[in-house]
């Protein structure tokens, strides 16, 4: 998706990505994911470079140094505590604010093509912690059947209650264990 706000010249970053795909012969359709462990770190390091002339101070003197630090040649940025804990505190109300306003930038600048389930490109932040850890804990607390369909669980799938893209967050009340089939069948 294109995230400038221009039809036709092409960003900095859209430039390094295009020279990848041509110089490797990677075909249109793929996405990051597809890339082999070399390739993901090679396209990361010149996608780096970019953020780094052009990112990294970006927020900065918006406000007035006061949120955070950046060292580009070190490759650092450093958030001021106190806003890390406001932040935390009103995640999910920022993510939202920021989220729609992102859309309704987007939806000037891309295809209708390209703006079908909109939010959750948009929401795909990062990848997911492993849910191992919490999936222990609840067998430890006696889970031993599939929430939904109540079959003794022989294959085990961690599942989020509220799906992970509305809520954001990996926390223990909102896990149930699952047997695979209920949880493939269940969507956002
Ligand atoms: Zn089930």
């Amino acid at each position: 998706m294109r995230q400038v706000n221009t039809k036709t010249v092409e960003s900095s970053v859209e430039k390094v990505l295009k020279k990848f795909q041509v110089k490797h012969n990677i075909p249109l359709e793929w996405s990051f994911e597809n890339l082999s462990g070399s390739l993901k770190e090679e396209l990361c390091k010149s996608v780096n470079q970019v953020y780094k002339n052009y990112v990294y101070g970006s927020f900065y003197s918006s406000f007035n140094g006061t949120v955070y630090s950046f060292n580009k040649k070190e490759e650092w940025i450093k958030i001021v505590p106190v806003y890390i804990v406001f932040f935390e505190k009103y995640k999910r109300i920022l993510m939202n604010v920021t989220n729609y306003q992102l859309s309704i930038f987007l939806e000037k600048y891309n295809s209708s093509e390209l703006m079908q389930n909109i939010l959750n490109k948009v929401e795909f932040i990062s990848a997911r912690h492993s849910l191992k850890e919490f999936k222990e804990i609840l067998l430890q607390f006696g889970q031993d059947k599939c929430f939904y369909c109540h079959k003794t669980l022989k294959k085990i799938h961690v599942d989020h209650f509220i799906p992970w893209s509305y809520i954001q967050n990996d926390v223990l009340w909102n896990f149930v264990l699952s047997c695979p089939r209920c949880n493939s069948s269940k969507n956002n």
